[in-house]
């Protein structure tokens, strides 16, 4: 078998080099809390593929029903020829999201691809036209998706121009935004909303319930809720992008249910389907229904095998208790993570929920982002066998995000690993 540095060499003649990677090493295998390269080294695995194996890789009920599928066809298209596991997908997903009304949902493949079709959904049935989003937000890398994530360099940077009728309001970020409480953060960002775009123009409220890519932030109890409520009176579609915090990932299946927010719209991806692609939009019935026939779809989305995935993850999420799992690991992780904060002042912040927790570094004694010693830290992980991932507006965020099959062994050798990074 070709070295992790053979491969490295063909891939930097082959593949672009816009699409970078977080280690050189070239994956072999990969299971439980663990990654394997071609070389037989091994890293303790805190991305979980940015938040997607929440089951962990090859979960022997995803195997078991994508070969099951594969065998029996790979594709017809939903659209020509409809199967029973796309429609048994929505009928989970209907049941498990927040929520007591009636909903639908529709399948598509990337997390930027159910963004594009919520914001599609929330203008058709209001009529209206802007889309408001937040500070730090991260909703994908399509040109509508672009226009929405607030980032510039590396999501959006010459890759201009960007879909119009998009508004940035600000986040509750309570490191940074000195505190403010959840109701106070929230009246600030409405009033800009009314003062600047206008309540009746406003189609749709878009926001990650924790943030991810924007650095796991983490808004004050109360913002949520404030502009849920906001949203109704103003007829406003909320959606949650829980692209990132959805399927047990936060200790609950969806991060909403925490302050008992129920969204117009979901969208879905990531953790859903064990690795495989698939995405969702999920909602009200009588915003979803409002859209004609043949207005939603694609050739791929909702692809059996990626639905065969999708049911067997979600039952295996029922089967172990997955949202327990993530507690546990939070309760573990955070533990390990405020000792270190407290022995290391570059530690402005440990936060998150779950296991979707993160530290914030900054320069001692000051506010000021640190993204050198950031990566510096991550860096090391990477050396000892921990991948780490780093997130946030300025680089300074390292987040974690373990498998949620992770065992308790693989967790401690993880976080010991982490301990010695900061030194
Ligand atoms: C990853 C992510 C997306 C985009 O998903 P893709 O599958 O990469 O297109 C959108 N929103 C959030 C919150 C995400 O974390």
């Amino acid at each position: 078998m070709a070295t992790s540095e053979e491969l490295h060499k063909r891939r930097v003649e082959a593949v672009a080099r816009g699409v970078g990677s977080t280690i050189p090493a070239y994956v072999d295998r990969a299971g439980g809390g663990t990654i394997t390269d071609v070389d037989g080294r091994e890293w303790i695995d805190f991305a979980a593929g940015i938040a997607v194996t929440n089951v962990g890789n090859s979960a022997p009920r995803v195997v078991e029903a994508v070969r099951a599928q594969v065998e029996r066809f790979t594709h017809t298209c939903f659209m020509v020829a409809p199967y029973e596991s796309y429609v048994a997908v929505c009928e989970q997903l209907n049941a498990l999201t927040p929520g007591g009304f009636e909903k639908r949902s529709a399948l598509f493949n990337s997390g930027a691809e159910a963004v594009e079709n919520a914001v599609k959904i929330a203008r058709h049935a209001t009529g209206r036209p802007a889309v408001v989003v937040f500070d730090h937000a991260y909703h994908g890398r399509t040109n509508l998706t672009m226009a929405l994530t607030a980032k510039n360099m590396p999501y959006k940077h010459r890759f201009g121009p960007f879909a119009g009728e998009v508004y940035r309001v600000p986040m509750s970020y309570p490191l940074r935004d000195g505190g403010l409480d959840g109701a106070t953060a929230a009246a600030r960002s409405i009033e800009m909303i009314e003062k600047q775009v206008g309540a009746e123009n406003v189609a749709a409220l878009l926001i990650e319930p924790i943030q991810g890519e924007g650095g796991f932030v983490v808004p004050a109890e109360g913002f949520l809720p404030a502009l849920r409520e906001w949203a109704t009176a103003a007829g406003v579609v909320f959606v949650a992008d829980e692209i990132q915090t959805g399927f047990c990932r936060t200790g609950d299946w969806f991060a909403c249910e925490h302050e008992g927010v129920e969204p117009d719209l979901i969208t879905l991806a990531k953790g859903i389907a064990g690795g495989l692609p698939l995405a969702a939009v999920t909602g009200r019935a009588e915003l979803m229904d409002a859209v004609h026939v043949g207005g939603l779809g694609g050739t791929y989305g909702g692809n059996p095998i990626a639905c065969a995935a999708a049911l067997a993850s979600i039952e295996t999420m029922r089967e172990l208790d997955l949202a327990a799992a993530a507690r546990r690991i939070g309760a573990v992780m955070g533990e390990r993570l405020r000792a270190i904060a407290a022995g290391d002042p570059r530690v402005a912040e440990v936060r998150g929920r779950g296991a979707m927790l993160a530290v914030e570094i900054v320069v001692p004694g000051t506010l000021t982002p640190d993204p050198a010693a950031t990566a510096s830290i991550s860096a090391a992980c990477h050396a000892a066998g921990l991948l780490t991932l780093t997130c946030g507006t300025y680089g300074n965020v390292l987040r974690f995000l373990p498998p949620l099959v992770i065992s308790d062994d693989e967790l401690g050798r993880g976080l010991d690993i982490l301990a010695a990074a900061f030194g």
